[in-house]
């Protein structure tokens, strides 16, 4: 009997050694190698200043103010919280790289969603960052805890961006790589589809916003392991850090520009003609070129970067042109749709879509 007692306590004493020695000895995260010492941190942000310089970057922290239910067992973790904390500590990264940095909040205030496309649509911004953290389906479970980093809509539809999805790539690797903290096993590099959420809609603030946009779920605000850094600063600091370095190796990597040749446009016998060039330092990949007018893929010729097309239309009609093309390392072209209107004296109008 008293045998048994003592391997009783025994075992209590040695699992409450084990167990304080794991908490103590196991390290929450480590220092980025490139984020340690301030000056490499500086040398870091006047490296990525060639690609970020004038950029403008508009930091969405989700929820706040009225919103503020999301929240950790012990109701320590507040994601509206974090979420600041973090595009607070990102919007300094990016204005230190000489970017322009707008945020939908800069303190816990109540912003409509809504309100948050219309602001990142109004601000004519080159780049729309929502930053969450997030929740599993059961709120019971602690255990859940990966990055993510969605897009909006799927490939096989027409709202579907290309680089929406090089963006989120570029994001999701830095910061799941500097917070320990992999994509999860729903997909193959942590990038999701809005639509895996809500089918056929996705996200409102990725449908609504117009210019190019992804949302970040660093992390579960729900999981043990995070409930023991996401309140600590210096860690905030280290997920803003792991974002930025996304958004400076996505414009390292360059985006392919398409420009309309003027003096080629030109509409008779029913018959539109139409060219454009096709301009990336690192050059264009010909098998990603696809045009798109009125919705249906349609041929072209592909030339000295140049891309012509002839199609036929009837006049006094709206037609739609849309072009995706992607570099040779592998970013796509920026939204690209035009409305060409098309006169009784054949004469061609084209408009930008916002
Ligand atoms: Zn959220």
């Amino acid at each position: 009997m008293h045998k048994r007692i003592f391997s009783k306590v025994f075992i209590i004493i040695l699992s409450y050694t084990l167990s304080s020695c794991y908490i103590c000895n196991f390290p929450l995260y480590e220092y980025p190698p490139d984020w340690k010492g301030i000056s490499k941190r500086d040398s870091v942000l006047a490296y990525y200043s060639k690609y970020l310089n004038g950029k403008k970057i508009f930091l969405d922290p989700g929820h706040g103010g009225e919103d503020r239910k999301n929240r950790s067992k012990d109701g320590k973790i507040i994601e509206a919280d974090v979420n600041l904390r973090v595009a607070l500590y990102l919007r300094e990264y990016l204005q230190k790289a000489g970017a322009v940095v707008i945020m939908s909040r800069e303190e816990d205030k109540t912003v409509p969603l809504y309100l948050r496309s219309e602001l990142a649509n109004q601000s004519n911004a080159d780049l729309f960052i929502s930053i969450h953290h997030n929740a599993p389906a059961k709120w019971e479970d602690d255990y859940t805890n990966y990055t993510a980093t969605y897009y909006h809509a799927k490939e096989d539809s027409y709202e579907y961006e290309p680089c929406e999805r090089d963006i989120a790539k570029y994001i999701q690797r830095d910061l799941s790589y500097v917070m320990g903290n992999p994509g999860g096993l729903g997909s193959f590099d942590g990038t999701y589809s809005d639509y895996e959420i809500y089918p056929g809609e996705g996200f409102s603030v990725l449908r609504k916003t117009k210019i190019p946009a992804v949302l970040v779920e660093c992390a579960f605000h729900t999981s043990r392991l995070e409930n023991l850094r996401l309140n600590d600063e210096v860690f905030n600091q280290i997920q803003a850090w792991g974002i930025f370095r996304g958004i400076g190796k996505y414009y390292r990597a360059g985006i392919p520009e398409i420009v309309i040749i003027k003096d080629s446009v030109f509409y008779k016998n029913n018959l539109l003609k139409i060219a454009f060039m096709l301009k990336d330092s690192s050059g264009i990949n010909p098998k990603s070129i696809r045009v798109y007018f009125n919705k249906e893929e349609v041929s072209f010729q592909f030339v000295n970067n140049i891309v012509s097309l002839g199609i036929t239309v009837n006049d006094n009609k709206e037609n739609f042109l849309r072009v995706i093309c992607a570099n040779k390392n592998g970013n796509h072209s920026l939204p690209f749709h035009k409305k060409i209107l098309i006169n009784k004296n054949d004469e061609v109008k084209i408009l930008d879509i916002n």
